[in-house]
Formats: structure tokens, sequence, C-alpha cells
């Protein structure tokens, strides 16, 4: 039954859009459809929206994280203990077998790192059109072709292994094991196709790997601009992503490896943090997912659009790039009292800036007047503190004591921020 919902997904994906009208079509229609069903079945979402209509969707109130988890219970669509789910995905994160399932309902915590954690339910036809989707998104060539492919994840689910055929075989590697036992069964398993976060990538590029794929895939992780051009030129391939959360598949990359918003699945409205530059914060309604509905969800993640279509001609909304989350945000004073908000790629620049011969950091807010900075290699000289004196100055910052201490992060179950705070708002 699952691998059939997981092939008419497949074939009703389509591979690209003509125009915006096709798409807002699509939309219009699925996500009225979507509020009527939810309405009538979350008691969260009802009370949410007493006195909207139906179709004041785009004006509904906007929840998040925190709103979500604390109304779990209400929110999900099913009958289900959600106490119960809870006990039940700690414990499949402490044993890794992730077979366990409460009835048809998979239940999975998102790897979260600041500290609150998101859960999520799916039910077996929700990971089988999941998965005809990612396939369609994801594989590249027919799916009538043998496909070997290979996911290196922090958790399993349950959904990889129930689509698994004659012809596609998927092949769990789990980060909780030593990172070159997982580089050399990779090696032994001759995959077509290897999805697998961005730092465990890059980490292989340095450990000089001989892995050949058809197919490279980044997931799990924001993948920037230095890990795509590295990872790319070493394994001579296009670096192609899945850019998903807990909350839903948001993007994947088109044949040119441009990242396209995912909109035949969801709607995904702008709130802008800054228009001109493009920066926005992600308002998404996921007008697929029906047990655990995201309707009107903002996203702590701050996109970059593209101020240009892609040349592919797929009219799908194109991202230049994902610039990490609120969280990632540096806030550091600034010399007349105020308080100055830096985003990741500015630090970024002027760690870039220290030394031409950086391949890798990790910068850590760790009081409002310090920041330590881990670079590799190890033992660098003469860096400059430039980038960085002209970030300050051209935001009036009052300098914070920037410290460099050695680099410490080996690809593992710890998910790779590379720059972050650790201070609270
Ligand atoms: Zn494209």
């Amino acid at each position: 039954m699952s691998k059939l919902t997981t092939l008419i997904r497949y074939f009703r994906t389509p591979k690209r859009f003509k125009s915006r009208q096709k798409i807002t079509k699509l939309q219009e229609k699925a996500v009225e459809k979507h509020i009527k069903f939810v309405r009538h079945n979350s008691p969260f979402y009802r009370k949410l929206w007493d006195g909207y209509d139906d179709s004041q969707w785009r004006e509904f109130p906007i929840i998040e994280k925190s709103v979500m988890m604390e109304n779990l219970q209400e929110l999900i669509t099913v009958d289900l203990d959600v106490a119960q789910a809870k006990k039940l995905a700690q414990k499949a994160e402490k044993s890794r077998d992730f077979s366990s399932k409460i009835g048809p309902y998979s239940i999975g915590f998102s790897s979260g790192t600041s500290g609150f954690r998101g859960m999520h339910i799916v039910s077996e036809a929700e990971q089988a059109t999941w998965a005809g989707f990612m396939l369609a998104r994801g594989l590249g060539s027919s799916i009538f072709k043998k496909h070997r492919i290979g996911l290196v994840l922090r958790a399993n689910s349950n959904t990889y292994e129930s689509i698994g055929s004659s012809r596609i075989k998927f092949l769990f590697y789990d980060l909780m094991k030593p990172i070159d036992e997982l580089h050399k069964a990779i090696l032994n398993d001759n995959l077509d196709m290897l999805i697998c976060p961005p730092s465990v990538l890059s980490y292989f590029v340095d450990m000089d790997s001989k892995i050949t794929v058809k197919r490279l895939v980044s997931a799990a992780e924001v993948l920037e601009e230095t890990d795509r051009q590295k990872i790319e030129s070493h394994f001579g391939l296009t670096l192609h992503q899945f850019y998903s959360s807990t909350e839903g598949e948001i993007g994947a990359t088109c044949e040119l490896g441009k990242l396209h918003l995912n909109e035949d699945i969801m709607v995904v409205q702008k709130e802008w943090i800054d228009e001109e530059k493009g920066w926005y914060h992600p308002i998404i309604t996921d007008f697929r997912r029906k047990t655990q509905p995201i309707i009107r969800y903002r996203m702590n993640d701050i996109l970059v659009s593209s101020k240009t279509p892609c040349p592919c001609g797929d009219a799908r909304e194109l991202i230049h790039s994902v610039m990490g989350r609120s969280d990632d945000m540096f806030h550091l004073p600034t010399l007349d009292g105020t308080t100055e908000f830096v985003v990741p790629d500015l630090i970024r620049r002027a760690i870039m800036r220290m030394s031409d011969e950086i391949t890798d950091y990790i910068a850590v807010q760790k009081t409002t007047d310090k920041i330590e900075i881990q670079l590799k290699p190890e033992g660098l000289e003469n860096l400059s503190m430039v980038g960085f004196q002209d970030l300050w100055d051209s935001k009036g910052i009052k300098p914070p004591v920037v410290e460099i201490i050695p680099y410490t992060h080996v690809p593992s179950t710890t998910k790779l921020r590379r720059v972050f705070r650790e201070i609270a708002d």
C-alpha cells in the first residue's frame, strides 16, 4: 500500500512549473481543502482561527515552535497520546531502534541544537508520500532503473525501509558509529546516490575520500558556499541539496544545483527581516501534512531570496542561500548603548579575511563582549583582524574580545553550526 502511495507521489511531482499562475492555482485549491480538514480535526487550530473564514488563511495567526510543542496534544488531528509518544521517541533515540511506532504513526525528535527539541508525528501514508516526493526531486533519473541510495543520518526512521524495493535499495549509515567506519562501509557498498550532512562530506574530503557516486545530496544541515565548493571540486559532481527541517521539506535543488522552494507541497510566505537584501523568515503552510498540521508556522531560519529567476525554467521560487537561524545571529552592544544584530554571513566573511589558509571554523558568541573562534588548520600565524575591525566600525559596535581556541568539532551526532550565540536575547 505505502509503495503504491510512493509511486503515485513520484509521478505526480512535477519536474518543473512553467508559470507562477500554475503554482498559485495548485496551492489555492490544496490549501482550501486542507484548511477545512484541519479546522474540523484539530481543536488547537479551530480555536486559533475562531473569527476567521477559511478564505482568510493568509492572515491566520502565526505560530512558532514553542506554541506548537506546548499545544501538541490539541494540535494533532489523530487520536494519539502525546506524552506516550514523547517517551517512545526518547527511548528510540537512546536505543537507536527506530522501528517503534504507535499504531501507524512514527514519532521523531528533531536533532535540535538550541535546547528546545521539536517532535514530529507522521503517519505511514505521509511517510510514503514524502518518500515519493523525495525520489522525484532527488533521483535525477528514472525510478525504473536500479538505485542504491545511501543515507548518512543522525536518526533512522522507518521511512526509508518502507519504500525500499527490488530496484531501489536504501542503505542507512548511523552517525553514532565512528566516522571512519561509516566511510569504509560507504566505499564498500557501491552506492549510486549518497545523501549526507555537508559537515560529514567535508570531513570525507579532508581524508581524501575515494567515494564515487552518480549523485551527491547535502541534507540535514545548512550548506555553506565554502563547503559546497570544496565538496564539488573533490568529488567532481554538482552537490544537490534537500533543505528540510522537522517542520517539513522546504526546498530542493533543480538539475542546475539551484535551491528552489518546494511550493508544490507548501505555501511559503515571507516575514521580511531586510527586504532590500532579500532576507526573510519563511512562514510555511504545508498542505500535505495532516497528522501534525503546519499552518502559518514561522521558522527560525533566515533565507535569502534570489533576485533573478533560475535558468532551469522552473517557476518555483529560488533561494539564493539559507543564512542560518535567528539564534545564529550575534547580539553585540554598540558604542551608543544599543544592541546590534550581526548575521552569520558577516562573521563568516570577517573570519575568512583572517587568513587565506583557513579550511574550517566555528565562531561562538560567549558573552556580550567575547567571541570564541576555532580555526582549522591548527597553528595559523599572522592572523589579520582587519575584517572584524571593518565590521565593528561599519556597525558602530563596541569591539568585543576575539579569542582563538583549538578546533574541536568532529562530525558525529552533534549537528555542526559554525556561527551561533550562546547567550540569550
Ligand atoms: Zn532551477
